[in-house]
């Protein structure tokens, strides 16, 4: 299956259990949004996803077009076609958008295999037009001294360029005014497709006017209480999380 697909996850820091019985699939070809309140741990489970050594999976299991990710070291998730952008992304000193982007590129390169740089910076300079980026932007450091609405571009940049099978956003667009987010939002669904599936978490409804989401999960206390359709979000936003979590103490589990 094309999926990237989570199963009764549990996922505990210390002794704290965080996830607490997690399932869901997105599917190659589709975007799935997961809303839920503050501290429902929607983080860790980006985080899981990622190879982060604080999170420890204590049951269920992660897989990705049916291999184990959990198997797999953090580096090779990401060769293998997993992209993560953090809701808090690392300022990395010293190394340029434009030499962190070739580098990220060159490593999925089988061995001996040189990039073109004629055609590598038409490409960038093609996606950061898309994001609206100015050029000036590639002799930059990652994420050193940026906005937050300049760090969530560049993540979105590394999105485009790198191509992934599976991308999971992480509040993408918290922080960010309205224009901002139009621009994200206009960058992430020149990239929808059959090719790719994206999960997209949030807190807020209004990202998900703009990049309209196949299938809504509600997420409450480490688990998912409410999956539907687009108009789920809408009902929550009207409704409130109160209302998603009442009535859920069995999840509602689809696919
Ligand atoms: P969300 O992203 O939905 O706001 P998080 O996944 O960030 O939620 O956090 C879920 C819970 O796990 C919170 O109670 C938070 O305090 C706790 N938590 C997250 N990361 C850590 C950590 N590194 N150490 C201790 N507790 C953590
Ligand atoms: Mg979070």
């Amino acid at each position: 299956m094309n999926e990237l697909r989570v199963e009764n996850l549990h996922v505990a820091i210390g002794d704290q259990q965080i996830v607490r019985g997690l399932s869901l699939a997105v599917p190659r070809g589709e975007v799935h949004a997961v809303m839920g309140p503050n501290g429902s741990g929607k983080s860790t489970l980006a985080k899981v996803m990622a190879g982060h050594p604080d999170y420890h999976v204590t049951k269920g299991k992660i897989t990705m077009d049916s291999e184990d990710l959990l198997a797999l070291e953090p580096d090779d998730r990401a060769r293998k076609g997993l992209f993560l952008a953090f809701q808090y992304p690392s300022e990395v000193p010293g190394v340029t958008i434009a030499n962190f982007l070739r580098a990220a590129l060159q490593s999925r390169l089988p061995e001996g295999e040189e990039m073109e740089a004629t055609e590598y910076y038409a490409k960038l300079y093609e996606k950061m037009e898309l994001l609206g980026m100015d050029r000036s932007f590639t002799s930059r450091a990652v994420n050193e001294g940026f906005s937050g609405g300049e760090k969530k571009r560049t993540e979105i940049l590394q999105l485009a360029m790198l191509e992934p099978k599976y991308a999971v956003l992480d509040e993408t667009d918290s922080g960010l005014d309205i224009d901002a987010l139009k621009t994200v939002a206009h960058g992430v669904n020149s990239l929808r497709g059959s090719k790719i599936g994206i999960l997209l978490i949030t807190h807020y409804q209004r990202i998900l006017n703009y990049i309209v989401p196949d299938h809504v999960h509600v997420m409450v206390q480490g688990r998912i209480v409410r999956s539907g359709g687009k108009e789920l979000a809408l009902e929550l936003e009207e409704r409130g999380y109160d209302w998603a979590r009442a009535g859920a103490d069995e999840p509602v589990l689809t696919r």
